[in-house]
């Protein structure tokens, strides 16, 4: 018989109908009540078993972690908080799960432990719920763009491309590291190395991106980014995943409408069809804020946070306004801030993106306008000579979630400022196509995957939102 998946079998009206039902045993109790569990959804199927007919042998292999199937006939349930269980006929051990060795006790673990053994963490209710709502946002995404008429373009993962995010990058080589080549002058002679010069892994598909959008107006990427950066915080990995749209005829304004659009439309499609695993995961929240002082716990519950974003425009803000704001804050004043704000000019920490979301403006903020000096070279020159046209998204709790811009379509102004800061035209003479051939305004932006399941799940540790996390020192998996 046709094996049925836990989350239909919930949701089918009980007539007495035989079933066939394969999963992982979450708990049994009193010989006679299975926890059945396979995935398909965080509520477990109860199998109740007569143990009078099932051979006392079978009963010890019935543990937690242990993979059965059972046989039998689905019927209304009298026990709370379920309305169907199976009634079995037969019982089969496919895959037995020592329980004294088993790891996953049905009790509650730590995420710090959990972490430890990502390769089980899977099998609880947290980790089930997190990736069964990162699987729906990155199809959400795929269905927004795709509903918009844009192209999924493949950008390159191995790239010769450094003239973005110099320091951060992972090399690629094929030398024996220990014993690399050397040309006359005793450096290490990439032209003997495998793509006959130096590679790394790719920090950004933006600039290849934006190489499609000159051919097919809007395009988007969805992939993984690599970043060699030595911070250890709860919002960064060192291989994430990065969605990036590039469109072409676009202004900073389309830009952010599109952002805004996009992040409300994934949020949505997760709150209508992870209803349970969001409100599971909101519950859990909320046991975990109880730990914090009271005036440390957040003033909204995980639901009501995504609704307030999906209800909310989100503020637009200059950075000059911003920088006003944080050096008149009481914060800045009482100096409760790490790093104070003083000058217009400098960078903004985490703590300043924090304040403005969720202290000053309490919703999601898209700040524009930045010094030039603290952007990208390929970020648009505004009239005032000082700022560039970039856009970041901020979100409570998360900070930065989206970094963007229009892109300098002037082939003169990008040429001078890319001299200024020393980045060699040659290398990038593919780039500057663009520019020489059909030029346009155009813009783009890149969401951090990883950091959009953060807030969607509430979790707080960006490792807990990836399947196997690669950070400093960590590369288990
Ligand atoms: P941050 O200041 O938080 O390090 P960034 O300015 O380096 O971010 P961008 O280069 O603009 O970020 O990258 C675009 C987006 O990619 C960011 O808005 C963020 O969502 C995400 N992102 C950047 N670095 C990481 C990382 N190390 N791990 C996970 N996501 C990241
Ligand atoms: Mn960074």
């Amino acid at each position: 018989m046709a094996r049925l998946r836990i989350k239909d079998i919930l949701t089918t009206t009980p007539e007495n109908q035989q079933i066939t039902v394969k999963g992982w045993v979450r708990t049994f109790r009193n010989n006679s009540f299975i926890a059945l569990n396979d995935g398909s959804t965080n509520n477990n199927l109860q199998v109740v078993i007569d143990f009078n007919n099932v051979p006392e042998e079978t009963l010890k292999r019935i543990t937690t972690g242990a993979a059965v199937q059972a046989t039998g006939i689905l019927i209304p349930s009298l026990g709370k908080g379920q309305s169907v269980e199976v009634k079995a006929e037969s019982i089969e051990i496919i895959g037995d799960s020592d329980a004294e060795k088993y790891p996953l006790q049905p009790k509650k673990h730590s995420l710090e432990f959990l972490r430890e053994i990502a390769h089980l963490r899977f099998r609880t209710n947290t980790f089930g719920a997190v990736f069964r709502v990162r699987n729906s946002l990155a199809f959400a995404v795929h269905k927004f763009f795709n509903e918009k008429g844009f192209l999924y373009i493949h950008t390159p993962i191995i790239t010769s491309n450094d003239a973005e995010g110099a320091g951060e990058m992972f090399h690629v080589t094929n030398f024996d590291i220990a014993n690399p080549p050397k040309d006359e002058n005793g450096n290490v002679d990439y032209k003997q190395d495998f793509f006959g010069k130096a590679t790394n892994l790719t920090v950004s598909g933006q600039l290849e991106g934006e190489l499609a959008a000159m051919a097919f107006s809007d395009i988007y990427t969805f992939g993984p980014t690599f970043r060699a950066e030595n911070s250890n915080t709860a919002r960064h990995l060192a291989e994430f995943w990065m969605i990036e749209p590039e469109m072409a005829f676009c202004d900073l304004q389309d830009n952010m409408n599109m952002a805004e659009e996009m992040l409300q439309y994934v949020i949505r499609y997760a709150l209508e069809n992870n209803k349970e695993d969001i409100e599971f995961l909101s519950q859990r929240l909320e046991e975990e804020e109880k730990q914090k002082p009271q005036n440390e716990r957040s003033e909204m519950t995980l639901l009501q946070k995504l609704q307030f974003c999906l209800d909310n425009k989100f503020e637009r803000v200059t950075y000059t306004q911003a920088i006003e704001i944080l050096r008149e804050s009481n914060h800045n004043k009482k100096k409760k801030f790490q790093y104070l704000v003083n000058e217009w000019g400098v960078d903004l920490q985490s703590e300043h993106e924090r304040y403005l979301v969720e202290k000053h403006f309490k919703k999601p903020v898209i700040l524009i306008d930045y010094p030039k000096e603290i952007k990208a070279f390929y970020m648009r020159q505004n009239e005032d000579g000082k700022t560039v046209a970039a856009m970041d998204i901020l979100f409570p709790g998360i900070g930065e979630i989206v970094g963007g811009s229009q892109r300098e379509e002037r082939l003169e102004k990008l040429e001078t400022r890319m001299k200024e800061i020393g980045i060699p035209a040659e290398e990038l003479d593919w780039y500057l196509d663009t520019r020489r051939f059909g030029s346009n305004p155009h813009a783009g932006f890149g969401l951090g995957f990883e950091r959009l399941v953060l807030f969607v799940t509430g979790m707080t540790n960006i490792r807990d939102v990836i399947p196997f996390p690669r950070t400093p020192k960590n590369c288990e998996f």
